[in-house]
């Protein structure tokens, strides 16, 4: 097998099904014998959509959203007032029509990793669950990993060319990497509780409030709706709590007293932490999800980022196994994944700072960023893998796009009504105006998009004669700003082949 992917939440079951675009097979592997049964995290950002759309599940995910999902997200000391802080309100988030031709989806992760495990499997992934790793060790031709069927007990040993570790925030495969991490740690301890209500009287279908309340332990939670109509999650800070506490902290979270309340669940206590892993990689063990960042959930980029790493990660394994690439493009994963990382951990911090605890404001807060422009589509990938240009300081944020190397391939609507973004995706592709590098790419095996008129050109910060090569990643590795340059050398520099 060429690819042993450990755990089947979003990165895990991202990285297969990427990995089964890009025709490589894997097996995906996971203890429990379901995909989560809660709803977890929830909402797909255009980035999000744009990379389900590539790999044809943009339409299931969004259907499987609620029916109307615009949001409203508010700081309040109860879900009927007062409200402190409107954040969102009966809305889906900035306009980024500027940026994307993708839309919004709001499905939870119980919703969502069905589809992705469905699709995963359509394109040639195994998935077992109620199957757990039990150890590996990594020599240089590959990897072997003991694998125990949770069920019998039964261990069965296999081989696979690479090691995904897709296995959560407890990661025992990072541990056994020896891989640490650095962040702010621990940030509290909470517990939650599934219930089912009537709440309609205050909130709208889809809705989260950020509680400031000191009838509430900590004097604070947070309350959300979910996929269900008429289902809800409570979170406060950890304790023992009986059911008859349990419906009277969900009434005052509600602000109703006479609140008729059904109790579906409590969870375990769990930590809100902080941290991003010090390495992404370490030999043929690649890392992605929780496992290499675990933030406060204060923006929705837990789930996001967790797709986004599979994506990311799929097409240089892939081209890696296939021997398109030379194996230093896997070194990239840390170089290109970890900057980002630690910006987005850091961008969550402020907002759950400013949201639910003032008092960790110990004034080294980033300084919020604008979600539209820079979390999104506006971080680069500085690394080996793309041919930066004389004068470029490697940074990592970039708030307008403008197509130079390391940063996202800008998003232009073609005559068609398409985007630009629609052409990226399954292999590195040539955007130009002239078929003098029509002929190049194709000497080169590549795919080339002969593009009419000047507003791809000055998107993408060439003139028509020029080329700019963009990798699977929609990320640009190289330009030309005309008919000079090496394409074939900016290609090999990009693949790691020289
Ligand atoms: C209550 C809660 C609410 C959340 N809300 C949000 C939110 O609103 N927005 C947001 O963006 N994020 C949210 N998150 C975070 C989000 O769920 C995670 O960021 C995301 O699920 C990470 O996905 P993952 O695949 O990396 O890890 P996980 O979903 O944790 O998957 C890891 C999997 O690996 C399996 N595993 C571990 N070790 C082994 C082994 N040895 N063998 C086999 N399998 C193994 C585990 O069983 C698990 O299923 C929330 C998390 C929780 C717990």
């Amino acid at each position: 097998m060429r690819v042993l992917v450990v755990g089947a939440g979003l990165s895990g079951l991202s990285t297969a099904m990427f990995l089964g675009l890009h025709g490589v097979e894997s097996l995906v592997v996971e203890r429990h014998a379901t995909t989560s049964l809660h709803p977890k995290a929830r909402g797909q950002f255009p980035h999000t959509m744009e990379v389900l759309r590539l790999a044809g599940i943009d339409q299931r995910v969004a259907d499987a959203s609620p029916p109307d999902f615009r949001f409203r997200l508010i700081v309040a000391g109860a879900a009927a007032g007062p409200v402190y802080n409107e954040i969102l309100v009966n809305d889906m988030g900035p306009d980024l029509s500027a940026f994307s031709s993708a839309g919004w989806a709001n499905t939870s992760q119980e919703r969502m990793e069905p589809i992705l495990a469905g699709r995963a499997r359509e394109l040639g992934a195994a998935v077992r669950f109620s199957t757990e790793l039990v150890e590996f060790t990594q020599d240089d031709g590959g990897v072997t990993a003991v694998l125990r069927d949770v069920g019998t007990g039964e261990e069965e040993t296999v081989r696979a060319g690479y090691l995904v570790g897709a296995d959560g925030h407890r990661s025992p495969i990072r541990h056994a990497l020896g891989i640490g991490v650095t962040g702010r740690g621990v940030l509290g301890t909470g517990v939650a509780a599934i219930f089912a209500a009537d709440l309609t009287s205050v909130l709208p279908r889809n809705a989260l409030v950020y509680l400031k309340n000191p009838e509430l332990p900590g004097a604070g939670g947070a309350l959300v709706s979910t996929d269900e109509r008429g289902r809800y999650a409570l979170g406060v800070g950890a304790g023992e709590y009986d059911d008859d506490r349990w419906v009277e902290m969900i009434r005052i979270a509600a602000g109703i007293p006479d609140l008729d309340v059904r109790l579906l669940e409590v969870s375990g206590s769990s930590d809100t932490k902080h941290w991003v892993a010090d390495s992404f990689s370490s030999g043929r063990v690649h890392l992605v999800g929780d496992a290499v960042r675990v933030m406060p959930p204060t923006g929705a980029f837990g789930g996001n980022t967790a797709v986004m790493d599979g994506f990311h990660l799929a097409w240089k394994l892939a081209m890696v196994i296939k021997g398109e690439a030379g194996p230093g493009l896997l070194d990239t994963h840390t170089a290109e994944r970890r900057p980002y990382s630690k910006y987005i951990a850091e961008q969550q911090y402020t907002f759950y700072v400013q949201r639910m605890a003032p008092e960790l404001d110990d004034g080294t807060l980033a300084a919020p960023a604008d979600p539209a422009s820079m979390m999104f589509f506006g971080y680069r990938h500085v690394s080996d893998a793309v041919v930066l240009e004389p004068g470029d300081k490697g940074e990592l944020l970039e708030p307008e796009p403008t197509g130079r190397p390391g940063s996202r391939a800008p998003h232009v609507v073609l005559p068609d009504g398409t985007s630009t973004i629609e052409l990226f995706g399954r292999g590195f592709v040539v955007l130009t105006g002239s078929a003098h590098w029509v002929v190049k790419a194709g000497a080169l095996g590549l795919t080339a998009h002969l593009l009419d008129g000047t507003a791809w050109a000055k998107a993408y910060g060439v003139t028509e004669a020029g080329a700019v090569l963009v990798r699977p990643d929609f990320f640009v590795a190289w330009r030309t700003p005309d008919a000079n340059g090496d394409l074939e050398g900016a290609l090999r520099h990009s693949l790691r082949l020289c």
